[in-house]
């Protein structure tokens, strides 16, 4: 029988619980589901500071944690490209076929919408307080960013020295000031 897949892509820097909601929600929905880790190729910034590689060890380690069956989702990286056009068959190209596009993002919304494909947007969990901006800003401050993402998250951002790496990445050298 044909399986139904839903596409997430988020640039999950961190992941952290809004995602894996939307993720077992989505999982209720379809068959499998493609997670695409987006704007693979940045890292070492203040809003980007993991690498493509670091955030598909985040997320497979979360959905180790959550339980999830390995056999019923793909984590892929990707690239942003410079053209919105054709972004969807960008992302097609590197995916396997989907049927539903899962997203809160306007720009994600209205270009899939334009390829014809079915767009849902999930519900908001806790916005105010679970998004990747959040996350960042209370790992800087010192505030519990831990109590916002998964225990895998937490402890791979440990293991990485993740926290000293934004500390430092928010230090701004003399020359820039
Ligand atoms: P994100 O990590 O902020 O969010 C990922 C998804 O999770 C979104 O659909 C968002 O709505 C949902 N989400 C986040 N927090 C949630 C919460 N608390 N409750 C419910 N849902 C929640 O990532 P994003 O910014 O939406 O990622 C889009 C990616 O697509 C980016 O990497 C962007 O660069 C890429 N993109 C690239 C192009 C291009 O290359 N031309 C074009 C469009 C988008």
């Amino acid at each position: 029988m044909k399986k139904i897949r839903g596409i997430l892509i988020g640039r999950m820097q961190p992941v952290h619980n809004g995602h894996m909601e939307v993720i077992k929600q989505i999982l209720s929905e379809v068959d499998e589901i493609v997670i695409g880790i987006g704007s693979a190729q940045l890292s070492h910034e203040l809003k980007d500071p993991f690498t493509a590689g670091e955030r598909v060890l985040m997320m497979s380690q979360a959905l180790a944690e959550a339980e999830v069956d390995p056999s019923r989702y793909y984590i892929i990286p990707m690239q942003d490209i410079n053209f919105n056009a054709i972004w969807p068959s960008h992302v097609e190209m590197l995916t396997p076929p989907f049927n539903i596009v899962y997203s809160g993002n306007p720009l994600v919304k209205q270009l899939f919408m334009e390829e014809g494909y079915e767009v849902k947007q999930p519900p908001l969990y806790d916005r105010l307080h679970l998004s990747g901006t959040e996350v960042r800003r209370r790992i800087l401050n010192d505030e519990n960013w831990q109590e916002l993402v998964p225990n895998a998250t937490v402890e791979l951002i440990n293991e990485i020295d993740g926290i000293e790496r934004i500390r430092n990445l928010a230090k701004r050298e003399v020359s820039d000031i």
